[in-house]
């Protein structure tokens, strides 16, 4: 992995993110996989971070320490992106959960062992079954369906601890899972552990990533209310999200 310049977190709403590319965020993480192997330690957390979990922040102070303990925050969204450039700071783009899994993938084939975790039964291991198609190289340490009871939360542990990925993907939903990585981060047994949110739903083929054409036109939010309108509660944050950055114009600088 070449190495990389990590930068300092910028500020966006009181929330620390940093401001790089995929190709950047692959090679971190891939050289804290590479370290790992060396001199073990704790779990390395990456959170994607997304305008509703910004916005929870703002009102969520167990949240907001977390993101600030987090080791990798990336900016998946546009309205993240949109929020940071209108502090002043320079984010070069949007990092999404399913763009790095995808990237690490590939950079890790034949060499990092994933271990999926969450979405509903079946889902980790057609997930697993998709990517070891388009990756053929990849090995996967273990997967694991999301919804265990709280006093099964020990056996889930053990089970990724024993398989001993190098990375961990975790979708319990937002934020639930990442308080599950910060809360297991010295028992997890994994380099490197990351919430992904719908990803499995996506790469398993239960979901279907927005077209390119949603994507460009910042659009991905109206595709996946059509695929899940059970959201459309929660996606009334993105209005008042959009109506907090407006009002707070421009703070920081680049
Ligand atoms: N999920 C889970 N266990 C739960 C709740 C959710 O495994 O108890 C999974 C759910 O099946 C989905 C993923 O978490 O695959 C993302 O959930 P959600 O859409 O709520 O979160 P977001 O994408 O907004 O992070």
């Amino acid at each position: 992995m070449p190495a990389v310049d990590f930068p300092e977190k910028k500020e966006i709403m009181g929330v620390g993110v940093h401001p790089l590319t995929l190709g950047e965020a692959v090679a971190i993480i891939g050289n804290w996989i590479e370290q790992r192997k060396d001199d073990g330690g704790a779990t390395r957390q990456v959170v994607t971070l997304n305008a509703e979990m910004l916005f929870r922040a703002q009102g969520d102070p167990a949240l907001r320490g977390l993101l600030r303990q987090a080791d990798l925050v990336v900016p998946d969204g546009h309205g993240v992106v949109w929020a940071g450039r209108r502090s002043g700071y320079r984010i070069p783009e949007r990092v999404t959960g399913i763009d790095l899994i995808n990237s690490l993938a590939e950079a890790g084939e034949n060499r990092w062992s994933f271990y999926l975790l969450g979405s509903a039964p079946g889902v980790a291991e057609d997930a697993a079954i998709n990517l070891q198609r388009a990756y053929p190289g990849l090995i996967v340490a273990g997967t694991g369906h999301g919804y265990f009871d709280p006093a099964e939360t020990p056996a889930v542990i053990r089970r990724i601890r024993d398989a001993a990925p190098d990375l961990l993907l975790v979708a319990l939903g937002s934020p639930r899972q990442e308080f599950f990585i910060r809360d297991h981060r010295q028992e997890l047994g994994a380099a490197v552990a990351m919430g992904v949110g719908g990803s499995l739903d996506v790469l398993s083929g239960r979901l279907r990533r927005a077209p390119a054409l949603f994507r460009e036109l910042h659009l991905e939010w109206l595709y996946r209310l059509i695929q899940e309108p059970s959201r459309w509660r929660r996606m009334l944050v993105l209005p008042r999200f959009a109506w907090t950055v407006l009002l707070k114009g421009r703070g920081g600088k680049g």
